[in-house]
């Protein structure tokens, strides 16, 4: 299953909208594919979308991805709401305060190579204060692509203090660190930014423990010409949909630092359970949701193997190990390789 964000155009903010894209997926996906509604009203952060008739025309959670919520009095009223419509929130972290005019992780490569520093502490502040809504309001939320120690140790004790919250985390934010950033190559460029080791060790830490139960993509698609200018001008974003498990399997399983059974459970049944998704089963008489994986197969990157029409990847040129040669979705075949 996938599910989309609503930082498309239009923003995915009334009902009318929601219900168009619902009826489109149910003809055109051969995937089941689920939408997320917006928290505010074009994700202006100014008035709060109508949460309750948004989730009785199908949405599967709220957020206002791309951007933050920066009002805190907005997003208690989301928590709140989020309670009536009976939905998850998921929440982009930022603290746009201390991100404007970064364009790379606060540290020795920004410092280095001079580029506007993005500090973890716009992520984690941003954590810390969402986590204190939602252990006030007693509501659970969930976090979208942690990148930063800060925020997995506010996240942590959250957990312990006994706050529903879960997060995810993206194959870049585990795959790489910001000395990829070096190269100024706009693929490279992601919101939030690549970090240190020590964050992404912490990372990849959190999801061996189950602190991070879920591998989502943030799959992010621009056009060429976005990203075909001087890395500060660039756009944040990378796609990662059709290469999140060769990638995670080839960096991260093959060098023995995440087992393959971690992986498959955090990017199928951790994900479902989040989003109130009934988790995939294998057994007589269920309708199969499944992929055929060949551990083998290696393959290389190449722009023109998409299917997605953007071909902005971190991963152009590189050869990966492992690659999924048919997938059943909802009963059906849908991909053969
Ligand atoms: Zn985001």
């Amino acid at each position: 299953a996938i599910l989309a964000m609503p930082n498309t155009e239009p923003v995915v903010d009334s009902a009318a909208v929601l219900g168009a894209l619902i009826e489109r997926a149910r003809s055109d996906a051969v995937v089941p594919t689920g939408f997320m509604a917006a928290i505010s009203k074009d994700q202006s952060g100014e008035e709060l979308s109508e949460m309750a008739e948004l989730a009785s025309a199908g949405a599967a959670a709220f957020t206002d991805d791309g951007r933050p919520v920066e009002s805190a009095g907005l997003m208690r009223r989301a928590l709140q709401y989020s309670a009536l419509a009976g939905r998850p929130l998921a929440l982009h972290c930022e603290e746009p305060t201390l991100s404007r005019g970064g364009h790379a992780h606060e540290g020795r490569v920004s410092a280095e190579i001079g580029l506007g520093p993005y500090p973890s502490t716009a992520e984690s502040l941003m954590v810390e204060r969402d986590l204190a809504l939602a252990a006030a309001e007693e509501r659970p939320l969930h976090l979208m692509h942690l990148s930063a120690r800060e925020s997995v140790d506010a996240l942590r004790r959250a957990r312990d203090a006994g706050v529903t919250a879960t997060a995810e985390v993206t194959p870049h934010h585990l795959c790489l660190t910001d000395e990829a950033v070096r190269s100024l190559d706009p693929n490279f460029k992601m919101n939030p930014p690549l970090r240190s080791e020590d964050d992404r060790r912490t990372l990849i830490d959190a999801l061996r423990d189950g602190t991070i139960t879920v591998i989502a993509t943030d799959h992010a698609p621009h056009a060429r010409h976005e990203k075909e200018v001087p890395f500060e001008d660039a756009p944040f974003g990378v796609i990662g949909l059709e290469t999140a498990f060769a990638a995670l399997h080839t960096l991260l399983v093959l060098p023995g630092e995440l087992t393959l059974e971690v992986l498959l459970e955090r990017m199928s049944a951790g994900p479902a359970r989040v989003f109130g998704i009934p988790e995939p089963v294998v057994e007589v008489g269920a309708r199969a949701n499944l992929v055929a994986l060949d551990l083998e197969a290696e393959w290389e990157v190449t722009e023109d193997g998409f299917r997605s029409l953007s071909a902005n990847s971190w991963l152009l040129g590189t050869t990966l190990s492992g690659r999924v040669v048919r997938t059943i979705a909802d009963g059906r075949e849908v991909f053969v390789a």
